[in-house]
């Protein structure tokens, strides 16, 4: 018969905590399953610990619980995480681990989410009136396919960002090269901060013309070290294609000093040591870090017939028009519309507000 719950929430990362703790606070009982053997894996285990968070906090902070006033402006990895924890103390949240959503489907009245134990290796049934998706927008690191990879001797790994990694690099005196295939904008964090505050007052093509004004009178014309701007500015880009914006902590200073070499150009295949490029040109490597974007395997485990997702395992119905509601069976998506932590705590609270709406009137 399998485990039987009000809501299963399907990920531990900060949206996944952020609807816990709303649920919760409904008093709605629910069951959060994670992966990983850690809540915000993500922030855990797979970030580095230089990292900060890159928006100001009070862009950032969870629903029902404010960033600390005295914690700075700009969190470091470990403050985040000690705001986490906290979080995750404060709202008694209890994630099972190591289970992995395998299966997923919805039997006219109920959800059946099949799961493995990754512990036990045991396939493992429960049950429930809701489902709350909760996997992240970068849950699988991606890795492109190239032509000879499996000949290069060194060491080659992915990463979820790569400006602040270059940045380290370069400054630990690693000769670092920076392959960029596209347009991209550059914008500080305080540029960034300010283009949030707009989007609440301005039509967001203004804020991107201002943002993009500010990044060239700051930055100059960037052509020269091998970037382009792209024509959408940064905000409708990462609206439209999830394409973020680099935000600079000093890197592009390294690539003005020649620190960091910019190689416009794609990767189009390695021979031993020797990458080729697109251009022609060929240079040799020891190490290769791709930070080539990620996937995710949503759509490989959730059976629905509501055709929720598209090809890219992204909720079809996009922000603002109820992207947070999936079909009629009970299922939602939190933390899918590439509007970062602030957009997921909002997700948060109106899913949870709908679920206690059709738990008291039905
Ligand atoms: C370096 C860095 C800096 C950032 N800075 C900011 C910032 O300043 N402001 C901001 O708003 N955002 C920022 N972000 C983005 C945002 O904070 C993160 O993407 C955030 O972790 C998203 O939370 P999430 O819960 O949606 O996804 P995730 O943190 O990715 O969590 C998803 C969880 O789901 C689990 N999972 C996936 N599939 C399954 C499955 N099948 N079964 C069970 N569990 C599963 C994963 O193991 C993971 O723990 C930053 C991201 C990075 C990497």
């Amino acid at each position: 018969m399998g485990e039987i719950t009000s809501v299963i929430i399907v990920g531990g990362g900060p949206s996944g905590l952020s609807t816990a703790a709303y649920l919760h606070h409904l008093s709605i009982p629910y069951t959060l399953l994670e992966r990983e053997d850690c809540f915000a894996s993500l922030w855990q285990k797979y970030t580095y610990d230089r990292v900060h968070l890159h928006l100001a906090k009070r862009f950032s902070q969870l629903p029902l619980m404010p960033i600390p006033s005295n914690y700075p402006t700009y969190l470091s990895r470990t403050l985040f995480l000690r705001y986490l924890n906290d979080y995750v103390s404060h709202f008694e949240i209890a994630p099972k681990y190591a289970r992995k959503v395998e299966m997923a489907s919805f039997d006219g009245l109920e959800w059946e989410v099949g799961v493995r134990n990754l512990d036990s290796g045991d396939f493992e049934v429960y049950r429930s009136r809701f489902l709350v998706v909760a996997t992240g927008d970068a849950c699988d690191v991606s890795i492109p396919e190239v032509d000879g990879l499996g000949s290069f001797p060194g060491e080659f790994m992915p990463v979820q960002e790569w400006q602040e990694i270059a940045l380290d690099l370069a400054n630990c005196g690693a000769k670092t090269s920076i392959v960029v295939r596209s347009s991209m904008h550059v914008i500080s964090r305080g540029m960034a901060y300010a283009g949030l505050v707009l989007l609440k007052y301005l039509p967001l093509n203004w804020v991107d013309s201002i943002v993009t004004m500010m990044s060239k009178v700051v930055y100059g014309d960037l052509t020269k070290y091998g970037i382009q701007r792209p024509e959408e500015g940064p905000f409708a880009l990462k609206v439209k294609s999830g394409k973020y914006p680099v935000i600079d902590c000093g890197t592009l200073h390294k690539i003005k000093s020649g620190e960091v070499q910019v190689l416009p150009a794609g990767i189009k295949s390695i021979n031993g040591s020797e990458v080729c490029f697109e251009n022609g040109k060929e240079y040799p490597f020891e190490v290769i870090i791709f930070a080539t974007g990620f996937k995710r395997s949503t759509k490989e485990w959730l059976r629905s017939d509501d055709d929720l997702l598209n090809d890219d395992g992204f909720p079809k119905k996009t922000f603002p028009a109820d992207h947070w509601k999936g079909g009629e069976n009970g299922v939602y998506f939190v933390g899918l519309a590439r509007r970062g932590l602030y957009g997921a705590a909002m997700d948060a609270q109106n899913i949870a507000h709908h679920i206690n709406n059709l738990i008291s009137y039905t």
